[in-house]
């Protein structure tokens, strides 16, 4: 899978994506990382590729032709010009694990990074197919967004984790709750080394090698943790 991320940052996502999950997805080979600079698509000499907004207001748009130009130096460099193409913004869906999930399955994706007061809307309506938060506050850029949806993206991407399974198990996969329903739950807790730390002791069950017992045990915590944290994933 291939991320091509459209950003007037190009090193932040070039340094980031070096690191962890991540960073060893990319040296491994499944994972692409391909930053464009947009300023590299300024429309003169002095680099600018923001103005100020028609009607007035507070600070600056980034104008649509370096965004347009800049998409289409990636775009002939796509495997599939199907590609979606992603905008970061505090107006989109809010990121989930299934949309994460949904992009998972994708080769490439571009990735739009808006800064200032953001894009200017007509190269938004020509260009963008999805336009995904990563939740309910204003950030000054879209790099850290597009980071987030990238770890969680390539994360799911055969072979990235070094145990395939271990998605499988975490927060948000769908389990069963009862025989004809399923939930998307909160993982259970994790204990490690020393069994009895400040007073705490390791519950007794992950002690003692019953491998079902131990499941049942987890599901359970799994399911009361749902219930207290995050009522809403059980409604329905
Ligand atoms: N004026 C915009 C508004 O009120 O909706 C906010 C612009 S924000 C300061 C600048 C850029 O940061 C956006 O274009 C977007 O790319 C990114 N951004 C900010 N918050 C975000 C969020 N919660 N999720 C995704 N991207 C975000």
């Amino acid at each position: 899978m291939r991320f091509h991320v459209l950003t007037l940052f190009p090193e932040m996502i070039a340094e980031a994506a070096g690191h962890s999950i991540l960073g060893r997805g990319v040296r491994s080979g499944l994972i692409g990382v391909s930053p464009v600079n947009i300023r590299d698509f300024a429309i003169n000499k002095h680099g600018q590729v923001d103005d100020a907004p028609y009607g007035g207001g507070a600070g600056m748009v980034l104008m649509p032709t370096p965004v347009f130009d800049a998409y289409q130096h990636v775009k002939g460099q796509l495997a599939n010009p199907g590609a979606p193409v992603v905008y970061l913004s505090p107006q989109g869906r809010v990121l989930t694990q299934e949309i994460a999930q949904e992009f998972s399955q994708r080769e490439e994706i571009v990735l739009l990074c808006g800064h200032y007061e953001g894009i200017d809307q007509r190269v938004i309506d020509e260009i963008v197919t999805d336009e995904i938060s990563i939740g309910d506050y204003v950030l000054t850029g879209g790099e850290l967004p597009a980071l987030v949806l990238m770890d969680a993206v390539a994360r799911l991407v055969p072979g990235v984790l070094g145990k395939e399974a271990s998605h499988m198990e975490e927060s948000f996969a769908v389990k069963a709750v009862a025989p004809d329903k399923n939930a998307r739950l909160l993982e259970h807790p994790h204990y490690t080394r020393p069994a009895e730390f400040m007073g705490h002791k390791v519950p007794d069950v992950l002690l003692s090698g019953h491998h079902k017992e131990i499941e049942a045990w987890r599901h359970v915590q799994s399911v009361e943790r749902t219930q207290a944290r995050r009522p809403d994933l059980l409604e329905g």
